[in-house]
């Protein structure tokens, strides 16, 4: 079993190059992003408490967060693996999620962090605001927000997986063909 968490900054191309990689893995892909907007657009009572969040960039909750990561992953239970997307985004996540997969008897084989410097990241929000319908993509106010978020809670993993040895960065900038090549290098070691 394959568990991996890929890391990045908003805007560093998580969710395109874990579409890609996971056909070619056979991994479940679970975006936490994704799973709060589909409840936002069902308005379930989740969506809604995450909307006031997300409307304005902040992190949802770690508790409810949590919660909804081991719902996804147990809805799974069958899978080759897992490509984690959008969590862990906090130290409280990473030890939950730790001891969630040691339960389990499993664990993250490594954590795969795209890295990309923050004016091209500004940059690709913007214009993928454009289309994507997410408000939080628009507003750059908000994505200043989110990426204060990344800063003050988010990066301090990549030393939490730096001190397991299981960090892995790879160069998030090119094509995107370039980019899912560089990450499987990656992916078939680990
Ligand atoms: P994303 O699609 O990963 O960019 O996430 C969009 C928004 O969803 C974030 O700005 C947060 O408000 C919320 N979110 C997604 N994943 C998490 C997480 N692991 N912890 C807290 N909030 C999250």
């Amino acid at each position: 079993m394959k568990n991996i968490v890929l890391f990045g900054p908003p805007g560093a191309g998580k969710g395109t190059q874990a579409t890609l990689l996971k056909e070619k893995y056979n991994l479940v892909h679970i975006s936490t992003g994704d799973v709060f907007r589909f409840n936002i657009k069902n308005q379930t009572e989740l969506g809604l408490l995450a909307k006031k969040y997300m409307d304005e960039g902040d992190l949802v909750p770690d508790e409810v967060t949590i919660n909804m990561l081991k719902a996804e992953v147990e809805k799974n239970a069958d899978a080759n693996g897992f490509i984690f997307d959008g969590f862990p985004r906090t130290e409280s996540q990473a030890i939950a999620l730790d001891a969630f997969l040691t339960e389990k008897g499993v664990q993250i084989n490594g954590m795969v962090a795209l890295e990309v410097p923050e004016d091209l990241l500004v940059e690709r929000l913007l214009e993928r605001g454009k289309t994507s319908g997410r408000t939080d993509d628009t507003d750059e106010g908000k994505i200043r927000n989110r990426f204060n978020e990344y800063n003050t809670k988010t990066a301090v993993l990549k030393e939490y997986y730096q001190a397991q040895g299981n960090y892995y960065g790879v160069n998030g900038v090119g094509s995107i063909e370039d980019i899912t090549n560089r990450l499987a290098d990656v992916f078939d070691k680990l």
